[in-house]
Order: C-alpha cells, then sequence, then structure tokens
C-alpha cells in the first residue's frame, strides 16, 4: 500500500495532516464533479493513455535526457549529480506535460473552448500552445499590470491565436485573473473546459496535474536503474506550486532509501517577509478553494522567478511536510541568480530562474555526500526567457559598483 493516504475527494491525510479537498461555491461545485467523474474514466483508459503519450513522444519530445553533469560533479566533489531535462521539451519547460493532458481530458468532455489564466505568462503560453496544436478555441485570463510587464508573451499568446483578457480590477495581477477565470467557468462550465496549470486548486486538480506531470518521475526513476543499476539517494526540485516537483516526487514516494527535498524561494530572505515559502514559514489555511500551507503576508509574496511567485502550494506537498516524508528548503533570490550563472558556465545549460533554485540546492548538498551517492535535479525549464532580465540585474549593479 502506498504510504500516500488520499481519498475519493482529494482529501491527503487526516485530522492534523488533512489538506486539499474542495471549498467552491455550489456552481463551481457542479462543473469540479462533471470533471472528476470525467479524470477518473479516463485516467484508467487504455485508448486515452496511449495518445496522451503518443503526443508526449512526438510533440513534446519525450523522453528527455536524465543528463549527468560531469563537470559540475568533478568540481563539487561528491555526489553524482543528474539532471532530468524538462528544459529540453517543446515550449522549454515542465508545462507541457500536463496541458497536453487536459487538453486530451477537454476534447473528451467535449469542451467547446478551453480558459485559463496566467501571471507571467508561461503557462497562458503553454495552453495557447497545444490549443492551436488541437484547434480549439482559448481565452487567457492575466492582470493587467501583468499584461504590461509581460508583453512579450501576452504577443506569443496571440499570434498562437488565442485571446487574451486584462483583469482590469483591484490588483490587476494574478489573483484577479484568477477571479475572473472562475467567474467565467462558473457561467459556463457546460461547455467549457478550465485548464489550471500547476498541482494546486480544489480536487481533482491536484491528483490530475500529477497525473501527467508524474511521467517525468517515472522516466527519471527507469533512466537511473538503467545508468547506475539502482535508485537516486536524492531528488530535488523547485516549488511554486509544486507540479515540476510532484512530477518527479510521486514515483518514488514509497522508496524509503530516497530522500526528498523541495526547494522554495526564499527571495529576500525568509526573516524579511519578501519571499514565496509558505512550507517554510507558513500555517495551514484555505487559499484559492483548499486547503494547504499558507504564507502568512501573501501581499508580499516575491521571487526573482516569477512562476514561483505563489502564497500558496500544493496539497500534496503540503501533505508529505506533515508526514515528515519530505523536507521543503528555502533558497533565495541572490543564490538562485548565482546558480543560474554556475550552470551556465560548467555545463552549457542556461536553466530558468525557478529550476536554479533547485541547482543551488543541489551545489550545496553534493559536497556533503559521498561520490558514490546520486543526486537527480528537476531542471523544470530553460533559462531563455530570464536572460533580459538577469542582463538588466547584473547591468544595474555594474551602475551600483561605479557610482560607489
Ligand atoms: C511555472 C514554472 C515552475 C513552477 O511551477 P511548479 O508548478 O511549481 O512546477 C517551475 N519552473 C518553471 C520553468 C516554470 O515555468
Amino acid at each position: 500500500m502506498s504510504m500516500v493516504q488520499v481519498s475519493e475527494k482529494g482529501i491527503f491525510g487526516a485530522g492534523e495532516t488533512e489538506f486539499g479537498g474542495s471549498y467552491v461555491s455550489e456552481e463551481l461545485q457542479q462543473a469540479l464533479d462533471k470533471l472528476d467523474a470525467a479524470f477518473t474514466h479516463y485516467r484508467d483508459d487504455e485508448a486515452f493513455e496511449r495518445e496522451f503519450h503518443y503526443y508526449l513522444r512526438e510533440y513534446v519530445g519525450r523522453p528527455n535526457p536524465l543528463y549527468f553533469a560531469e563537470r559540475l560533479t568533478r568540481e563539487l566533489g561528491g555526489a553524482k549529480i543528474y539532471l532530468k531535462r524538462e528544459d529540453l521539451n517543446h515550449t522549454g519547460a515542465h508545462k507541457i506535460n500536463n496541458t497536453v493532458g487536459q487538453v486530451l481530458l477537454a476534447k473528451r468532455m467535449n469542451a467547446k473552448r478551453i480558459i485559463a489564466e496566467t501571471g507571467a505568462g508561461q503557462h497562458g503560453v503553454a495552453t495557447a500552445t497545444v490549443c492551436a496544436m488541437f484547434n480549439i478555441p482559448c481565452t487567457i485570463y492575466m492582470g493587467e499590470v501583468d499584461t504590461k510587464r509581460q508583453a512579450l508573451n501576452v504577443f506569443r499568446m496571440r499570434m498562437l491565436g488565442a485571446e487574451v483578457i486584462a483583469a482590469k480590477s483591484g490588483n490587476r495581477t494574478l489573483k484577479e485573473a484568477v477571479d475572473e477565470a472562475l467567474m467565467d467557468y462558473a457561467a459556463n462550465y457546460e461547455d467549457t473546459f478550465y485548464l489550471l496549470g500547476s498541482a494546486v486548486g480544489p480536487h481533482p486538480y491536484p491528483l490530475m496535474v500529477r497525473h501527467f506531470q508524474s511521467v517525468i518521475g517515472r522516466e527519471a526513476k527507469a533512466q537511473c536503474l538503467e545508468k547506475e543499476g539502482r535508485l537516486p539517494d536524492l531528488i530535488t526540485a523547485c516549488v511554486g506550486g509544486g507540479s515540476n516537483a510532484i512530477g518527479l516526487f510521486y514515483p518514488f514516494v514509497d522508496d524509503e532509501g530516497v530522500r526528498i527535498v523541495g526547494v522554495e524561494p526564499a527571495g529576500k530572505g525568509l526573516d524579511s517577509g519578501v519571499h514565496a515559502a509558505p512550507l517554510c514559514t507558513g500555517k495551514p489555511d484555505i487559499i484559492h478553494g483548499f486547503k494547504c500551507y499558507v504564507m502568512e503576508d501573501a501581499e508580499n509574496c516575491h521571487s526573482i522567478a516569477a512562476g514561483l511567485d505563489y502564497p500558496g502550494v500544493g496539497p500534496e506537498h503540503s501533505y508529505y511536510k506533515a508526514i515528515g516524508r519530505a523536507d521543503y528548503v528555502p533558497v533565495g533570490d541572490e543564490e538562485a541568480l548565482q546558480a543560474f550563472l554556475h550552470l551556465s558556465k560548467t555545463e552549457g545549460i542556461i536553466p530558468a530562474l525557478e529550476s536554479s533554485h533547485a541547482v543551488a540546492y543541489a551545489m550545496q548538498a553534493a559536497p556533503r555526500m559521498s561520490p558514490d551517492q546520486i543526486i537527480i535535479v528537476s531542471l523544470s525549464g530553460r533559462g531563455d526567457k530570464d536572460v533580459a532580465q538577469v542582463y538588466d540585474m547584473l547591468r544595474a549593479r555594474e551602475g551600483e559598483l561605479q557610482e560607489a
């Protein structure tokens, strides 16, 4: 029996360790029940599974390599570091695994349109991509402030044929985009599919996203057994909502000898309050329709990596923390930036700033381990999208140095 206890309603654990579930309006619950019934049916359907794997192979480019980072390993002088190369997927990150899975489910449910919300735009682009490929109309909600900050991603989504709607209420960022998308969904769920981008939200989303992202961990496990003849000692991934992390972790969760470490963005430091690390500092609470660890001061939510900037976290990570199956550690903006630069120089791989958090942790852990031990890092995405941001930050520093 698996050590992960989860009910049919998506409730992980019980009592003190209870997370997940569904806390939404009656209309939304109807929509979620219909989605849950479809997911429960198709997750075990052979034809569905075959089609999913067809597109993962032919469109996404899977399996991607489990790459031995030889120079980085040698330089650190400890455990062997392997990188699971989600950055080599079509569109450059793990998000496409989940959007392909959900769009196939939407087709099976005869949805006429797909909606999604996006913060920095990465999930919006991944959604618009699969909607273009499957020829389904697509509407993306994005806070008006974010549409200005990420104008190029808005253009990308429009190029892919999506309609982008700027949410103009409140702070005009992700929260307002979520509110408007949920209103649309509650009103139109008969023919509309809400495509969620991470392992968060009310049931069945966390289990569904885990299902589609678990291909990461299943591949990594088989590849590690093939290359090394044994399981890794440590697996690690960055945690925003937690989808690339749960995708890597879940297939290893019952392997007791495998240590699991999730890396949360500590931003400007846990003490500063300016971070996005609910598992390291938060308390159990309800956010966006489900129970999880939530940051005390969500208004200060920040990370150098826009994709990690979320005040809550997936319920399954909350549960792993509560039962002690995984550890969650903080890595700040500056350490992530240094790992971004270092991996680029030593391996010729420019990682996403999100992924750089996990790389930074692996660089701390490896020298404390022995050369016959193995670490697997989820390299969730490529860093091309972050190059301009890093350029501006380093230039501003040079400016500071010259003035000083
Ligand atoms: C969106 C994103 C993340 C964070 O999302 P999770 O659901 O926590 O995986 C991490 N890395 C990259 C490259 C992303 O685009």
